[in-house]
């Protein structure tokens, strides 16, 4: 069998690495950090990727990690809320400091071989796939998005997710293991902003008058879990425009709102395991697989992407938020209408 090299070792290339592996193919995984390690992320797992997860045989592993079943939402803004609401499907709320070290470890375990810190040519060819997560954009005028995260103890939650609308973005909260709750929150602003090593509790506390900042008055933060990233692109791009057989963000980047791109990221990993498969068999040549996996992949993300981008923009900008917000207040079934489209 021809062997794969994977380059990038986050949910995607890790996810993708163990679905080989099961089926015997050579793999040398290549990662420029290590593990555990904290990452930026709403920590908040739904969707198709939890069948993915039941099918690797891992849904007990996360379980027994501390992962927490989440089943309702809290929506507020400012100072009010609207009520607490039933998701479609359950989630599974687990830090990526534990997940993507827990995967690693499956991988190593099923013969998969790591290399961490060691950051490997992110370019397309023959037996190469890129799983390099989001694709740094630099803007020069304009809005520019940046993600902040950090773990905090003693913080009450209202429901298994709360999303806390502003008009600089949002924050999500989510229980995840150990009593921790994972605050994790997308901004934006006009200019580069500096000093978040030291303002980032004033961004994911929020205004002094909302529920948010109430909710995390009495937080006890874990400062070592803080990280934060910029030079955010939300814009979709398809697998067609791009060179390399891609998965996760390093294929697209779903707006983070939806709180399904870990999903994306597993599930493009599942589907495009079945062609790399044939190409280490010798039933199909590279270019074939890197067509059949790239058309598969745009298939599936399109209908969710552009709801996505639609909820972007409800969502985070003042005047479409007061509409979206008005309408989840008119129509209590909205919010589930709108989980249900990006996934
Ligand atoms: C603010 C925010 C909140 C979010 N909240 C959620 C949420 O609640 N739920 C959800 O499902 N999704 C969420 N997401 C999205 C989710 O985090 C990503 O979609 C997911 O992590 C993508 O996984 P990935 O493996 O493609 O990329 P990453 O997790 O970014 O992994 C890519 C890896 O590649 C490595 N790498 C890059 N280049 C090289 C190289 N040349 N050589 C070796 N290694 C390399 C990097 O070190 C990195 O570890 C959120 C994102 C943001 C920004």
């Amino acid at each position: 069998m021809k062997s794969i090299t994977i380059v990038g070792g986050g949910l995607a290339g890790l996810t993708l690495g163990l679905l080989l592996r099961r089926g015997k193919v050579p793999v040398k995984l290549y990662e420029a950090g290590g593990y555990p390690r904290h990452r930026v992320c709403g920590e908040y797992l739904s969707g198709r990727a939890l069948s993915v997860i039941d099918s690797l045989g891992m849904r007990n592993q996360l379980r027994n990690s501390g992962a927490v079943e989440s089943q309702d939402v809290v929506v507020a803004r400012g100072a009010s809320a609207l009520s607490r609401h039933s998701l479609p499907q359950p989630a599974l709320c687990i830090s990526r400091y534990s997940f993507d070290r827990l995967i690693a470890e499956e991988l190593s375990r099923a013969g998969g071989i790591i290399e961490t810190r060691t950051r490997a040519p992110a370019e397309a060819a023959e037996g190469i796939v890129l799983a390099t997560g989001r694709q740094p954009f630099t803007k020069k005028a304009g809005w520019r998005w940046f993600g902040l995260k950090a773990h905090a103890l003693g913080v009450k939650l209202d429901a298994g997710l709360e999303m806390h609308l502003s008009p600089q973005g949002y924050v999500g909260l989510c229980r995840v293991e150990n009593q921790l709750v994972n605050v994790c929150g997308l901004f934006r602003s006009r200019n580069p902003v500096p000093d978040l090593a030291t303002s980032w509790k004033k961004w994911l506390c929020g205004e002094p008058t909302s529920l948010l900042h109430q909710k995390l008055r009495q937080a006890e933060w874990d400062e070592s879990s803080f990280t934060s990233i910029a030079a955010l692109s939300l814009t979709p791009r398809k697998s067609a425009d791009q060179i390399g057989l891609r998965v996760g963000d390093a294929l697209t980047m779903i707006p983070p709102v939806t709180g399904n791109g870990m999903s994306m990221a597993i599930e493009g990993a599942s589907l495009a395991a079945g062609p790399i498969l044939e190409w280490s068999l010798g039933q199909m040549d590279w270019a074939m697989a890197t067509e059949k996996v790239g058309r598969l992949l745009d298939q599936t993300f399109a209908s969710r992407l552009r709801h996505a981008c639609w909820l972007q923009h409800a969502m985070l900008e003042p005047f479409t938020q007061s509409v979206a917000w008005t309408l989840c207040q008119m129509f209590p079934g909205f919010p589930s209408l709108l989980f249900r489209l990006t996934r």
